[in-house]
């Protein structure tokens, strides 16, 4: 596999995943012109809390294109993207034309009919628009997108419940981590002793993406769930993982006790599947009353799960809860290599 944008926070991360692998073997890392050239390790400003992996250490730093990557030596199966949004938009099509399997974390083309937005555990039929997408565009690769960080976090949960009481409304505030911002996209300045109140395109896409993945595959496109969401974004001081305060309006009135076990039973085709990255519980429920936190949860299960806490109902008849998810792992990297699994064993790599 080759991954494009590596040097950034969510490729590092994705080398920190990908590093000793079952399935992928890393051949290949690009980034911009001001990297390409060097090596991985000079190329990089690691910031995880372990050294270079070896096996990208002294991998040189390619130009992130497809020409380059055809001549670098290696047959290349498939390709992750943690490239910016205006980049992907460019260049992922590129890679996808010329026969090069794109798994993409850049929201670029996420809402394109026959693009699909992925989680594992929620809607793995979707990857079948890669058909269409091959016959409409006449791509020899594609793209699979890996939706926004908040939307997998809250979809993770919203899930369980959709199919146990059924979903009229959703109200969601974030407390989102800055890593969620790029390495260089909030200064110290601005977040420290403070929180934002927005985040620039982020609740469009919680209250859009959220619908296409828990919508339902139709011949050519997904048809969007019937739900209405409503989110508010903020930016707060934390490194790693985002907290949601989660407030949904049931079809119908569900006990809490059933709730709490159909999230917590909560699984999906990875699990039976097996696969490396799959947590075994994707949803953890606490009972505590202050939890889930950042600091104490975000690890669960190398950051694949999401926690649930504060489970109640309102006086106003609407369930409440806070879920934790990790922003750069289950939102990021850790949920597109997932993908990536599930195509692997389903054979479409
Ligand atoms: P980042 O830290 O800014 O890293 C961006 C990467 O892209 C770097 O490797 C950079 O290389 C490379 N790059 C920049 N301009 C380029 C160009 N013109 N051509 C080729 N490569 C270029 O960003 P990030 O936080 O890792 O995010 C990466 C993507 O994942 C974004 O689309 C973001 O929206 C998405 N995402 C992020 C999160 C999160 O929690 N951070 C969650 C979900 C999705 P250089 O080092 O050479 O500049």
């Amino acid at each position: 596999m080759a991954l494009l944008g590596a040097t950034g926070l969510v490729g590092q991360r994705f080398i920190k995943l990908l590093a000793d692998h079952p399935f992928f073997e890393i051949v290949a890392l690009t980034a911009s012109s001001k990297s390409s050239g060097k090596r991985y390790c000079e190329a990089t400003k690691w910031i995880l809390n372990s050294d270079f992996p070896e096996v990208v250490k002294d991998l040189r730093v390619l130009e992130t294109s497809p020409s380059t990557l055809r001549s670098c030596g290696y047959n290349v199966d498939v390709v992750f993207s943690a490239l910016p949004s205006a980049v992907a938009r460019e260049l992922e099509p590129l890679f996808a034309r010329e026969g090069f399997k794109v798994i993409s974390n850049a929201s670029a083309m996420r809402l394109f009919d026959d693009v699909p937005l992925v989680v594992p555990e929620i809607n793995p039929d979707h990857v079948n628009l890669i058909y269409v997408q091959r016959s409409k565009r006449g791509w020899k690769g594609f793209i699979v997108t890996n939706p926004n960080c908040s939307t997998i976090i809250l979809t993770l949960t919203l899930k369980p419940i959709m199919d146990c009481g059924g979903i009229e409304s959703v109200h969601v505030t974030t407390m989102q981590a800055v890593s969620g911002a790029g390495f260089t996209g909030v200064t110290s300045m601005a977040i420290i002793d403070n929180v934002i109140p927005f985040i620039a395109n982020e609740e469009e896409k919680i209250q859009t993406e959220s619908l296409k993945i828990l919508g339902r595959l139709t011949e050519s496109s997904v048809e969007y769930a019937d739900i209405l969401i409503s989110a508010s974004c903020n930016r707060v001081c934390v490194l790693d993982g985002h907290l949601e305060n989660v407030f949904i309006k049931l079809k119908r009135q569900v006990d809490l006790e059933t709730i709490k076990d159909s999230l917590r039973n909560f699984k999906g085709i990875p699990q039976e599947l097996k696969l490396p990255l799959a947590p075994p519980s994707p949803i953890i429920v606490r009972g505590e009353e202050d939890r889930p936190q950042p600091r104490l949860d975000r690890e669960e299960y190398k950051g694949m799960s999401v926690v649930v806490g504060r489970l109640r109902y309102g006086k106003d008849g609407w369930l409440k809860y806070v879920v934790l998810g990790n922003n750069v792992v289950r939102g990021a990297a850790g949920n597109s290599i997932l993908i990536g699994e599930l195509m692997a064993k389903e054979g479409l790599l």
